[in-house]
């Protein structure tokens, strides 16, 4: 069978229906319901067999129907007024576009994995999906993003279980002829190629498919091409499945050749070259090598070149688990710089920008986040508490620093609204308040939408999983059985009205898959109570090396297959973008139980949001910011420092909030039928959310926060020929080799009364050894607060010295001088300290180098 070649016809379509070419070519459909309706009315069940992919569907549709189509006026018309509507949507002026003041021209996403549409299969998880709806939310925003990822020949896996519970795997070749793609070609239609010169005198060459995904141009590098040799061609096979050697190929094939592709793709379309890469997780983060070559290639010094590039240069860390973070042999890393990949630049210098210089590091490890963090200026995790344990967790690299003042912030994830809301509500909203944008409508109003419209939303919605699960299981055991007639039973699992609890994820040990099972008793007789019974739906992903993760899957698995349970614990295989759409918005509760601060944000509850869910969840992640006491529940973590303990504590918390306050809340019903005090709280959930967790937020975000001022400090250093460039980069080198002889020699107070009251100044005189530097060199600051019981400063505030012109009694030293009031009563302490200071840096702390008063 290995002989036979699959290629995928396009289908010619009747001259009026050409409009249809346009709408299937840009993934807009995919979050536009008008569009996706027009394609589903060329055939109902071929839209749905095909999982909701209009160039499958328009292969699969005879000619017939599509020449009968193209009588009925009605359907030509809608079709050509969706094609305006596109149009209009690609080209008029958006909310970027209305923004006052400088902005950047464009600006480069790069991410190992976009997860847009199930019709394109090349994510794995939370990293892509929330790079695909960033996409989505930059395009209608107007923000003028290019993305930039590798093209994927088989996807991620597929995933079916066996008859023991064992998740298989497949991986099923993708036709890129049959995908929402295209060739970048030059003008003389030839393909565009980039190419790497890799050690041995070889060399890779990748073509460039393109996506349209509104007005985002998505590029995705493939190496899978005849000038390559047949191992070269399997660089980008698969997502994630290699390791080591396979793995750091891609990830220079990603950044570096990333970089090259976007500047071929800028100049044939004659767009202007980002000023503002961004890049996600530290996958990509050999795209500030390749930036930094060229501008060595302009003649830079590789420090010059390095603070341009850092300057837009935006770092964002997904992950607190150590398993996320990629880490390389440094000795391998230094072999493929070794060679003319990148002209100009030294191994050497590769290789201090991942090294793990700092307490607790590892010698010869090559670390690809620590690398993202030394290559931008900017820096953020993806929650409030992502950013605190993400500066904690590197504050290695700020040796002295406060854990507080390590220079690395937080924008919260989002999702986008018009994909992660089901079209259900989407209606209703079309229906009582005159428009489809849930996210913007008053959903408090009573006098527009009532209790009973919502409720009767939310139940289609449940009914809708339940259908989809029936449809699901039966597929899965016909391919374990495929010659046994089906059990009746299947047909009848899960019921529409049944309170129905969700839980789907990737499976790695910290999101504690089968946490529900600890005590199998309890939630056995949670499942079958007679009077409020609950039913769980349950899906998610083990990485095919992780048995672990594995034999989780399969110990759900099994439980779920006991007959007294089977009806009401359900798992799911191959866990998607299709089933989630159909998934978050059916069930009541939205379960999340990790490991507690290891989900970065999560967005899966983010998405149940959207669609009026309640979220049951440890506060991790988003929830530890969101959770209010009505959207849902806290599951409290436990301090023990026991695993099993831990576990035991918080599954039982788990088990009483749905005996106790979850079931009794949804089963209370008024005289309609009604659940009066749950509906309420839907209302709450997607009154005060919907806009708040909505990826337009996100986007609106990294654009004022992150992108604006990256790229005005690209533009300040690169301005005259990187004038100010240059001398940041030798402003650094003076105040890296003064520092040793930076120090406070002491300091002098006054002003108070011997026992001070509130509204006293203390007036403070700090004499500094600036060790050559000058006083404008650096920022002296006294940094005040109550004083803590363990002898720290809590709730601190910063009052900045400024130098005198006399020069102090001891000579040498230069006196700064201030006021902190004393403001408040009881303990009161305060410190003096030096830092670096320069207007062209984001934050002081970014030379990692601070002299404190002792
Ligand atoms: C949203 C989503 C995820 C990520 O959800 P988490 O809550 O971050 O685990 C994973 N897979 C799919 C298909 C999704 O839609």
């Amino acid at each position: 069978m290995k002989a036979i070649r699959k290629f995928t016809v396009r289908a010619v379509l009747p001259e009026r229906l050409s409009a249809l070419e346009p709408l299937a070519a840009n993934l807009r459909w995919s979050w536009h319901e008008p569009t996706r309706r027009l394609f589903e009315r060329i055939d109902p069940a071929v839209w749905q067999s095909v999982g909701h992919d209009p160039i499958a569907l328009l292969g699969e549709v005879g000619r017939e129907r599509l020449d009968e189509l193209a009588t009925d006026d009605g359907y030509v018309d809608e079709a050509w007024r969706l094609r305006d509507e596109l149009r209009s949507y690609l080209d008029e002026p958006r909310w970027y576009q209305g923004l006052e003041g400088d902005k950047p021209e464009r600006i480069a996403y790069f991410s190992p994995e976009f997860g847009i549409a199930a019709a394109l299969p090349q994510y794995s998880g939370g990293l892509g999906i929330l790079a695909g709806d960033h996409l989505k939310a930059a395009s209608d925003l107007g923000v003028p993003l290019v993305a930039v990822g590798l093209f994927y020949k088989a996807g991620y896996f597929s995933q079916s279980i066996s008859a023991d519970g064992w998740q298989l795997e497949s991986y099923p070749t993708l036709d890129p002829d049959g995908l929402p793609l295209s060739i970048l070609r030059n003008p003389d239609r030839s393909p565009v190629q980039i190419s790497l010169a890799l050690p041995g005198d070889r060399t890779l060459h990748a073509r460039i498919w393109q996506a349209e995904v509104g007005r985002v141009r998505l590029l995705l590098l493939d190496t899978d091409i005849p000038e390559n040799t047949d191992e070269l061609r399997q660089i980008t096979d698969r997502l994630y499945g290699g390791g080591g050697e396979h793995r750091l190929l891609q990830e220079i094939l990603l950044g570096i050749g990333g970089v090259r592709a976007v500047c071929a793709w800028a100049e044939l379309t004659g767009s202007s070259e980002p000023q503002v890469f961004h890049t996600n997780e530290g996958h990509a983060g050999f795209l500030g090598l390749e930036r930094i070559a060229d501008l060595i290639g302009e003649g830079l010094l590789f420090a010059e070149a390095l603070e341009v590039v850092r300057a837009g240069t935006v770092f964002t860390t997904h992950t607190p688990v150590p398993a996320g973070i990629d880490r390389f042999d440094s000795s391998l890393v230094e072999r493929y710089f070794d060679t003319g990949l990148l002209p100009g630049v030294q191994a050497s210098d590769v290789l201090a920008l991942g090294a793990e210089t700092y307490p607790g590091g590892t010698a010869g490890v090559f670390n690809m986040a620590v690398m993202g963090l030394r290559l931008a200026q900017r820096a953020n995790g993806v929650s409030k508490l992502h950013g605190r344990v993400s500066r904690a967790m590197f504050s290695g690299l700020w040796p002295g620093f406060d854990v507080d003042d390590v220079p690395i912030g937080s924008v919260t994830n989002g999702v986008h609204a018009p994909t992660w809301t089901d079209p259900l509500l989407q209606d209703l909203a079309e229906r009582v308040f005159g428009t489809a944008d849930t996210a913007r409508v008053d959903w408090a109003n009573y006098d527009a939408v009532s209790d009973f419209d919502l409720w009767g939303a939310r139940s289609t919605m449940r009914a809708g999983l339940v259908a989809d699960a029936r449809a699901r299981t039966a597929r899965s055991w016909r391919g374990q059985n495929p010659s046994g007639g089906m059990p009746s039973w299947i047909g009848e699992i899960l019921d529409p009205d049944v309170l129905t609890i969700g839980f789907a994820r990737r499976v790695p040990t910290y999101k504690r898959l089968t946490l529900m099972l600890h005590d199998r008793e309890r939630l056995r007789s949670l499942l079958t109570d007679p009077a409020r019974p609950v039913q769980i739906v349950v899906a998610g992903k083990s990485h095919p090396a992780d048995d672990e993760g594995k034999r989780l899957i399969q110990e759900l698995v099994q439980f779920a297959a006991e007959p007294d349970v089977r009806g009401r614990l359900v798992f799911l295989p191959d866990y998607d973008i299709g089933m989630a759409q159909t998934l978050y918005p059916g069930t009541d509760v939205w379960l999340n139980n990790p490991l507690r601060p290891l989900e970065a944000c999560g967005t899966s509850g983010m998405k149940a949001a959207l669609n009026g869910v309640l979220n049951l969840s440890i506060l991790d992640g988003w929830w530890d910011e969101y959770f209010d006491g009505e959207n849902g529940w806290a599951i409290p973590s436990s301090d023990s420092s026991d695993p099993e303990e831990r576990d035991r504590r918080e599954a039982e918390a788990l088990y009483d909030l749905i005996e106790h306050e979850i079931a009794p809340r949804f089963y209370d019903r008024d005289q309609d039928g009604l659940p009066r005090r749950w509906i309420s709280s839907i209302r709450h959930t997607l009154a005060v959310y919907s806009s708040e967790l909505s990826a337009e937020r996100m986007v609106r975000q990294y654009t004022e926060d992150l992108y604006r001022p990256a790229a005005l400090a690209e533009a300040a250093l690169s301005a005259s020929h990187f004038e100010a460039g240059r001398e940041l980069a030798a402003w650094r080198a003076r105040v890296v080799e003064a520092w040793p002889r930076v120090s406070v020699s002491h300091v002098e107070s006054g002003g108070v009364a011997s026992v001070p009251q509130v509204g006293d100044e203390l007036h403070l005189r700090a004499h500094v050894e600036l060790g050559g530097l000058a006083p404008e060199d650096v920022s002296v600051e006294a940094v005040y607060g109550r004083s803590g019981e363990d002898g720290l400063l809590v709730d601190t505030a910063v009052q900045a010295l400024e130098p005198t012109t006399g020069s102090s009694a001891a000579g040498s030293a230069t006196v700064f001088t201030g006021t902190v009031n004393l403001a408040r009563a009881g303990g009161f302490g305060y410190s003096v300290r030096v830092l670096p200071k320069n207007a062209l840096l984001a934050s002081p702390a970014d030379l990692g180098l601070i002299a404190v008063a002792h």
